[in-house]
């Protein structure tokens, strides 16, 4: 049985600040115990590193952390394989601007959105820059939805990356995901799908999008910070995707002049990796299954139409969506006169979090 009140009491945090009103997780999302314990049980009974010791403790470190992938690929409908850890849905996307844009020229160009969050945006502003090509935003509809005439205007034969938002973290709307990939098959279009919010709100199958490429981060789906996760097809890793970190655990063969790959996914994951991060993020999104999608889903949607009346019934305008159907519970509001500055603050007097 779904028990909101239940479900409170697996995060400390409310035990620590009971009249905490916390309205914050589309930045970050408050930790469950189960998840605090999977880590700590890391640092206090098997601490090691992964993928080197014999020893018993750093067998256990390296079969938790790949149990941890599995759960991770399993949760997307993916391979073991096509899960790189990163440090988030930033890292994942500056990876793949980096790695994927040399190639580009003044002809072609990439397709993202105008509701972009920063780290979809000047990655690619900055690769356009340097290597010529264009950079192109789909719009956003009156009603704050995505234009979909302006995506089959702006797609095209020379569009070599297409990279959007799953869900906006602050108009709160829902993409057509399948849809916009499916534009970009014909052109052969590399597609990266933004899921930093959608993850928290929907399980989401990679198989079913047909996506390329697809980035989250652990500490908004009730994860550790530091961790996040980029999800690419196993084609794409091997044959188009260059490693874009070098060091140890990457390498099968090092020369003094040069050195050769290891498998996917461990020829992109240099150096020692979040390893209690990489457990902890295991645990959350056992945690997420455990209190069941439908639920969530269920909840929300309650919770964002109670609160869209509520503001539209005290005339505060709402920059979003302005009914629950395709939206997540991101509102963004603004009050005329009033710097939104003062109204966090205001709202933070009073152990509301915004
Ligand atoms: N994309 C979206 C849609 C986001 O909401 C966020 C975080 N607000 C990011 C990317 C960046 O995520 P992170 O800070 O975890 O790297």
């Amino acid at each position: 049985m779904f028990d909101i009140e239940k479900i409170k009491t697996d995060f400390p945090i409310f035990k620590h600040h009971p009249d905490l009103h916390y309205l914050d997780s589309g930045a970050s999302t408050q930790t469950p115990q189960v998840v605090i314990d999977a880590m700590n049980d890391y640092y206090t009974t098997y601490r090691s590193n992964t993928h080197r010791g014999m020893y018993t403790i750093a067998v256990k470190a390296t079969e938790a952390f790949e149990n941890a992938r599995a759960i991770v690929a399993r949760s997307l409908n993916a391979q073991d394989q096509e899960i790189i850890f990163t440090s988030g849905t930033t890292h994942g996307l500056n990876a793949l601007a980096y790695t994927l844009t040399p190639r580009l020229s003044h002809r072609d160009n990439v397709v993202i959105t105008k509701m972009e969050h920063h780290a979809n945006l000047v990655p690619w502003q900055q690769m356009a820059k340097h290597y010529g090509f264009e950079l192109r935003f789909i719009d956003v509809t009156s009603d704050y939805r995505l234009d979909m005439e302006s995506a089959k205007k702006l797609i095209d034969k020379n569009t070599k990356i297409l990279s959007f938002t799953f869900a906006s973290n602050v108009l709160g709307t829902v993409n057509p995901v399948k849809e916009l990939v499916a534009l970009a098959k014909p052109f052969r279009t590399i597609t990266i799908v933004d899921a930093a919010q959608g993850a928290a709100h929907f399980p989401i199958d990679v198989k079913d999008i047909d996506c390329d490429f697809l980035v989250f981060s652990g500490h908004k789906i009730y994860g550790p910070t530091g961790v996040g996760v980029l999800y690419g097809k196993k084609v794409m890793l091997e044959e188009h995707l260059e490693p874009f970190f070098f060091g140890g655990d990457m390498v099968v063969e090092v020369s003094l002049q040069s050195a050769t790959w290891s498998e996917v996914p461990a020829r992109f994951e240099a150096g020692t990796q979040n390893i209690a991060g990489v457990i902890g993020l295991g645990a959350a999104i056992k945690y997420q299954e455990s209190v069941g999608w439908e639920n969530i889903i269920k909840h929300e949607e309650k919770l964002t139409a109670y609160l869209l009346q509520q503001l539209q019934g005290i005339g505060i305008h709402v920059i979003g969506p302005s009914t629950p159907t395709n939206r997540i519970g991101a509102v963004a509001f603004s009050l005329p006169g009033i710097h939104p500055h003062d109204i966090a603050d205001l709202m933070g007097t009073e152990n509301v979090a915004i």
